[in-house]
């Protein structure tokens, strides 16, 4: 999970585009942003941990001087959440010096690393991305296709170098990645809200193995690698990741997500009195499942969107209080028989925390309605949620499942009824984390501190 922008735009303030687009993609990683600019082929990058607004103020962004700009927010899947793996990453190399941003996991990570033969900085396997094209002595775009072919698994990547922008998708698409227009300019961003933003218009989609190169002489576009069939974008993206206003492959994600709530309430109906999402990224659905159902609609809980991925931990005699500080239900519940929507349970601890809380305020029954079928087996491709045996639906039935959150009752939206609402075709999607059915090969260690496992034998090596 990690968002990517790029700009080249002479005249503007590149540094400034980048971190609106950033905003605008905080929620695809919260740990660090960066962005890079390259200056008459000169590169400077300002990166570090953070929300954007953390890393970034006018002393930093007016420091940020160039025609062209990259940007990325990160959520590690590989590598800790440390300085040195915040990006963009900046390598130099043999032919070259690098800046990249990368959104996905490589499957290959590791036989890359020990082919590059050299000690890198950072312990993500994004450093080895920037590396093959740094050491490559042959013209950019024939280097970064060259280095794309070697690629295994995710790389939606935005990257400067030799004076020109350059974005690519690996051949699966795993990763969306979108190409707009301001005015005359081209802007790559992982999503459409972040075009939106920065006043960019859609142009179109970059196609899985597809190679932008952006330079003074114009747009270059290099169709790298033969796509894999229609694509494997993530249909995570389409139920969880994606901000609904995005559009994924010409789709609008909150549409999608209303469907998918409407979905589930054809195949799961329930006697009930309201429909509750569990906020935020159950809200469409609920939306859509309410609409099917006629039973009305509800906030219900109240979330704190205050509250970060890293704050300070209550004292051990307010643990239970915890998820207080993200929800908070409205004493409407008192007496009712409610239907919970949201979009996934992974390991199921907040869920069962939130069915109490319910149960708590007086509800007489909580129904749970998921928008999207039990996952039952992880990421290799940037979405670090749980390992298989974290997961509790890996091999638990749907009424253990229940049981152990203390639902009243559980449904999950069916793989058809998932796919339908995304109106894409099961050939264009990947589904693994829902059918064990990888499109690639998978790494015998995914581990996510692999490397600095590595790093530090080799430091302990004589
Ligand atoms: S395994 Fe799941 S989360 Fe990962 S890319 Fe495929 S669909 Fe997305």
């Amino acid at each position: 999970m990690c968002g990517v922008f790029g700009v080249h735009a002479p005249g503007r303030d590149v540094a400034r585009l980048a971190y609106f687009g950033l905003y605008a993609l905080q929620h695809r990683g919260q740990e660090s942003a960066g962005i890079a600019v390259s200056e008459d082929g000169r590169l400077t990058a300002v990166r570090d941990l953070g929300l954007v607004p953390q890393v970034f103020d006018e002393r930093t962004l007016s420091g940020l001087q160039g025609d062209f700009a990259i940007g990325h927010t990160r959520y590690s899947t590989t590598g800790a959440n440390a300085w040195e793996n915040a990006q963009p990453l900046l390598h130099h190399g043999r032919a070259r010096t690098v800046a990249i941003g990368h959104n996905g996991n490589l499957v290959n990570a590791a036989q890359l690393r020990e082919a590059a033969g050299k000690p890198l900085g950072s312990t993500s396997d994004s450093e080895v991305i920037a590396a093959l094209i740094a050491d490559d002595e042959r013209p950019l775009s024939q280097a970064v296709a060259a280095t794309m072919r070697r690629l295994e698994g995710a790389a939606t990547v935005v990257g400067l170098a030799d004076g020109k922008l350059f974005a690519f998708r690996d051949a699966f698409g795993f990763r969306p990645l979108v190409l707009g227009k301001l005015g005359d300019d081209p802007v790559v961003a992982s999503e459409s809200c972040a075009l939106d933003l920065v006043g960019a218009e859609l142009d179109r989609e970059i196609r899985p193995g597809e190679l932008v190169v952006a330079g003074d002489d114009g747009l270059e576009v290099v169709q790298a690698l033969e796509p894999a069939n229609s694509g494997a974008l993530c249909i995570f993206e389409f139920f969880y990741l994606a901000r609904p206003d995005t559009r994924l492959a010409g789709v609008e994600v909150h549409g999608a997500r209303v469907r998918m709530g409407e979905r589930l309430a054809a195949e799961s109906p329930v006697e009930a009195d309201l429909v509750l999402p569990i906020p935020d990224s159950g809200t469409p659905a609920a939306i859509g499942f309410a609409r099917a159902s006629g039973i009305p609609f509800s906030e219900g809980l109240i979330k704190n969107r205050y509250v970060g991925r890293t704050f300070i931990q209550p004292e051990q005699g307010m643990r239970e209080q915890g998820i207080r500080m993200k929800f908070n239900p409205l004493a409407e519940v008192a007496g009712k028989r409610v239907v919970a929507v949201d979009d996934s349970i992974v390991r199921g601890s907040t869920t069962r925390q939130i069915v109490q809380m319910l149960f708590d305020a007086g509800a007489a029954e909580v129904h749970v309605r998921i928008s999207s079928p039990p996952i039952v087996s992880p990421c290799y491709y940037g979405i670090d949620f749980a390992s298989e045996d974290e997961m509790i639906a890996a091999d638990s039935t749907v009424d253990e499942v229940r049981a152990a959150i203390g639902a009243t009752s559980l449904a999950y939206l069916s793989l058809d009824g998932l796919q339908a609402a995304t109106r894409r075709p099961a050939s264009a999607l990947c589904r693994a984390c829902l059918t064990r059915e990888y499109p690639t090969r998978i790494p015998a260690d995914a581990a996510k501190l692999r490397f600095e496992r590595a790093t530090a034998r080799a430091r302990a090596t004589p």
